[in-house]
């Protein structure tokens, strides 16, 4: 491959990084480093590169970084969103069917993707979710 067609090649995987980046955004979703690496079918390594590139052309900016088990905050840039032809989605825009919903189990309110889903990511996180001890006779 010549240095050109690297190039370009290179620009096309990073603008697909940028694309998926996006898309969660859109969804109300982030994405984490790894989650670039799998999206691209890559390592997490690669995901953390990729970042790194599009932050440094100025696509991509970090709002926070990692910390304390957190996973950092990007943003895509307004020049992020020229280079893959796209318009920033609005503030506080979100799919039609996310809203808020009551936890059925904190009975904490919490930005719930659909009707299917009526647990918060804590509780989700939480053993008695996973192992499947959660009570689904109420709808909030
Ligand atoms: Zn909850």
């Amino acid at each position: 491959m010549t240095a050109t067609a690297y190039a370009a090649y290179r620009q096309a995987v990073l603008k697909r990084a940028l694309t998926a980046i996006a898309d969660a955004q859109a969804a109300g979703g982030t994405v984490t480093a790894r989650g670039i690496g799998h999206l691209l079918g890559m390592s997490e390594s690669s995901g953390l590169e990729i970042r790194a590139r599009l932050v440094a052309l100025g696509w991509l900016e970090v709002l926070s970084r990692a910390a304390g088990g957190r996973a950092s905050v990007i943003r895509i840039t307004s020049d992020g969103w020229t280079a893959i032809d796209r318009q920033p989605p609005e503030e506080g825009q979100r799919p039609a069917a996310m809203k808020e919903r009551r936890c059925l189990r904190c009975r904490h309110p919490f930005l719930s993707e659909g009707p299917h889903n009526h647990i918060c990511p804590s509780c989700q996180r939480g053993e008695d979710f996973q192992m499947g001890a959660v009570e689904y006779g109420r709808v909030a």
